[in-house]
């Protein structure tokens, strides 16, 4: 399997390939050249798989210059820290089952794919016999997982810039507890796009950028994607019977269009899934998408500060995979729509929009903060779970798409422990932290502080990487 550009502009790449490169050479983003795809009786003999063995199936596909000895190793140890049935199901009472993607480190659904991510950049680093550094910029969840993921490898340092007394308690507990020599929290003065456009400035430095061995795991690392596609297999396993292929539907609470692109992949693949729903919060830029067909993003500054923060996003870095698959995989369609886009600020495919649901099963719903909490609120009363903001923007909108006789899965985006105070608010309970995470907010923290200045950054990264 090799991958290529959405825009057409790169010679086809191995997989393990595409792993240290953020965007292909001409500005796009790297898909498979061929979707894999699987046929009704494999998809019977994967039912009795662990999540482990599954995943070495499901990734095999995609990663075929990886031997399946080495990826099998891998996936065992990627979701080691997990429980034993690592993404357990659990219903919620009409027609919905939750899908527990959170039951990794950072209570959050990032470590499923960075947990695999980790794995495989090491081993791909060994192959070449190389160094990584990663330099990201985090509000919170991805910065996170991506240092649980990758803390202790010999051959990854991590740069992890965040708004200084922006992220909650326990985020910062989180990140900075780890004293970990490969991991570097920088708190940066100033908020999170100060910390992205320092990130965006020395990554462009294309000389500073080869000289120190920079590179980035954000939600357009193709490992990312393809690991995220395993659990919706998983899921569908989980809640049908064999002896028939019986379609699904899932609802994805979404900011970057990195899950919910994972679940389309396994659409494609063969995967019976009827509909796939698309959750947004107020910052709503594809549920607007998904309705009329015009594309609008919105700049940082008109992206509102939410109570289901991780999906506060207005420009989804992952669509463009969508569009390549709805324009017929045409490259040129594709380069015009974002020559557009740069151009008037949008693009338009309203004269198409009900293909997004007649040919791909795509659906959208937007939910509030007061839809979070009288969510929150009415599934503590009908099943006694408590579900975090994210989760509830997926259940609100689910409610809204469910049909008798189809399985409704909604995927779990994060554990209600890391958003206390929005439980607290809507159900008046303060939820109890294990053993573990108390000592976690209990120990001490280490982080540099930094002013937004761009010679302070270049300096300690020059003192501290991986050379
Ligand atoms: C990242 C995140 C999302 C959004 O996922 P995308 O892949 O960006 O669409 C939703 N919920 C939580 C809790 C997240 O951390």
């Amino acid at each position: 399997m090799q991958y290529i550009s959405t825009r057409g502009g790169m010679q086809p790449l191995p997989y393990s390939e595409t792993l240290l490169e953020g965007l292909a050479p001409d500005g796009g983003l790297a898909v498979p050249e061929v979707m894999p795809h699987v046929d009704a009786a494999t998809l019977e003999q994967w039912r009795s798989l662990t999540y482990p063995e599954l995943a070495t199936e499901v990734l095999g596909l995609f990663a075929t210059d990886i031997p399946r000895d080495a990826l099998a190793l891998m996936c065992a140890e990627a979701y080691s820290a997990f429980p034993e049935d690592v993404v357990p199901l659990r219903s919620i009472g009409d027609g919905l089952t939750l899908v527990g993607l959170s039951e990794g480190p950072t209570l959050a659904f990032k470590d499923m794919a960075m947990q695999f991510l980790g794995q495989v950049l090491e081993y791909a680093l060994e192959q070449r016999d190389g160094v990584l550094n990663i330099l990201g910029a985090t509000s919170g969840d991805t910065g996170s997982a991506a240092e649980h993921a990758l803390r202790g490898k010999a051959r990854i340092a991590v740069f992890m810039l965040s708004p200084q007394g922006r992220m909650s308690a326990f985020q910062r507990a989180q990140m900075f507890s780890l004293d970990d020599e490969n991991v570097h929290n920088i708190a940066v003065e100033g908020v999170f796009d100060d910390c992205q456009n320092l990130v965006k400035r020395l990554a462009g430095d294309l000389e500073f950028k080869r000289s120190q061995h920079l590179g980035a795991v954000n939600s357009i690392n193709l490992a990312r994607i393809t690991a995220q596609v395993v659990y919706y297999f998983w899921a569908w396993l989980r809640v049908t019977d064999a002896g028939g292929p019986t379609p699904v539907d899932f609802t994805v609470p979404s900011g970057n269009f990195g899950n919910i692109l994972s679940g389309f992949f396994a659409k494609q693949m063969g995967l019976p899934i009827r509909r796939l729903v698309l959750a947004a919060n107020e910052n709503n830029v594809l549920d607007e998408f998904f309705r009329t067909g015009v594309y609008r993003p919105r700049a940082a500054a008109q992206t509102l500060a939410t109570s289901s923060p991780s999906m506060d996003i207005s420009k989804a870095s992952n669509l463009e995979r969508f569009i390549f698959e709805f324009v017929g995989r045409d490259p040129e369609r594709v380069v015009a729509a974002w020559r557009e886009l740069d151009e008037q600020g949008y693009f338009d495919l309203s004269a198409e929009q009900a293909r997004f649901d007649e040919e791909f099963g795509i659906v959208s719903g937007t939910s509030t903060h007061a839809d979070r909490l009288s969510t929150i609120r009415s599934v503590y009363e009908t099943s006694g779970d408590v579900i975090d903001p994210h989760t509830a923007d997926g259940v609100k909108v689910a409610r809204s798409y469910v049909e008798a006789g189809v399985p409704m899965l909604v995927l779990e985006t994060a554990k209600p422990q890391k958003f206390a105070e929005t439980i607290r608010e809507a159900i008046g309970i303060d939820l109890d932290y294990s053993p573990d995470l108390q000592q976690m907010l209990d120990a001490p923290q280490y982080v540099a502080e930094m002013h937004d200045d761009e010679q302070a950054l270049r300096a300690f990264i020059t003192k501290n990487a991986l050379h």
